[in-house]
């Protein structure tokens, strides 16, 4: 069964890479903490609970569908003409994974998306158990575009699946609080996106967090200029500024969050740690 790919082979390697980078960030920290290390744990694991029974129930068998319909419909780029599976895969992969940078654009530029989204971009600080914290919602708004992306890009149901293992795996790679080694990191941001480009997204400084969009692959950022790596990682303050107090961020507020009134983002003036043109280059940049 295709199905099974996702739960034989990607459950268990998703689960080691947890728990791996969970032990790791412990012990080589990124960026300092500024909430309890274990409350966050379990408010951003029951927040995490309808969005993963969501994906695992709803968002997988409905791409997977679509893309085994579709070897029956032929609609989409990769029918277009006639290559090895192995290319109509490598193709599917990254075109997959161009639209999650689309979407994820989408997520915070329309406002009833934004919603949703603000619930992962509110968390103060940035670790391995932030790349669980969505609102179930937000789940539910990707079927309609990524499914549509599946048929597009005219993507098969075992691409699909391993792009998902990949998808989830590279999420919870570049939110974790690992403090990789500058060369190994800077050679590794050249082809996928990494722990200090994702923190930069997550800065409450405006001009930095619409920047780094990408998923997997770096180069979509790079490609539409959406790149920005020349912030210090100890001038970054994780979080929405509106969203700053930590006693309204509980887990039932987070899960109400989307359907109440959202408050602007409001300017902040940060050090021109935001400013591209800053003559010296920042001591823990990766540009
Ligand atoms: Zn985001």
């Amino acid at each position: 069964m295709t199905n099974s790919i996702f739960d034989v082979y990607g459950a268990p390697v998703l689960a080691i890479l947890f728990v791996l980078l969970f032990v790791l960030e412990s012990n080589y920290q990124l960026r300092k903490r500024v909430q309890g290390r274990w409350k966050r744990v379990i408010i951003n694991f029951v927040v995490s609970i309808p969005a993963f029974l969501l994906l695992r129930l709803m968002l997988i068998p409905v791409m997977v569908w679509l893309a085994m319909k579709n070897q029956s419909w032929h609609i989409g780029l990769n029918y277009l003409f006639d290559a090895t599976p192995l290319i109509e895969g490598a193709i599917a992969f990254m075109l997959l994974d161009y639209s999650n940078y689309l979407w994820h654009i989408l997520l915070h530029k329309l406002p009833i998306l934004w919603r949703f989204h603000l619930v992962h971009h509110c968390d103060l600080d940035l670790d391995v158990t932030t790349a669980f914290r969505f609102h179930f919602g937000e789940l539910v708004g990707s079927v309609l575009f990524r499914g549509a992306a599946v048929v597009l890009i005219g993507a098969g149901p075992v691409a699909v699946l391993i792009y998902e293992i990949a998808f989830e795996a590279a999420t919870q790679f570049h939110h974790s609080n690992l403090k990789m080694p500058f060369r190994l990191e800077r050679m590794l941001n050249f082809f996928v996106v990494t722990p200090r480009m994702h923190g930069i997204h997550h800065s409450i400084v405006k001009q930095q967090t619409d920047s780094n969009y990408a998923i997997v692959f770096s180069v979509w950022d790079r490609i539409h200029r959406t790149v920005r790596l020349n912030v210090d990682q100890d001038k970054i303050i994780t979080g929405v500024p509106s969203y700053a107090d930590e006693s309204e961020l509980t887990i039932g507020r987070l899960f109400k969050l989307p359907f109440t009134k959202i408050r602007p983002w409001p300017p902040i003036r940060h050090n021109a740690s935001g400013n591209e043109r800053e003559k010296k280059e920042p001591r823990d940049s990766i540009r």
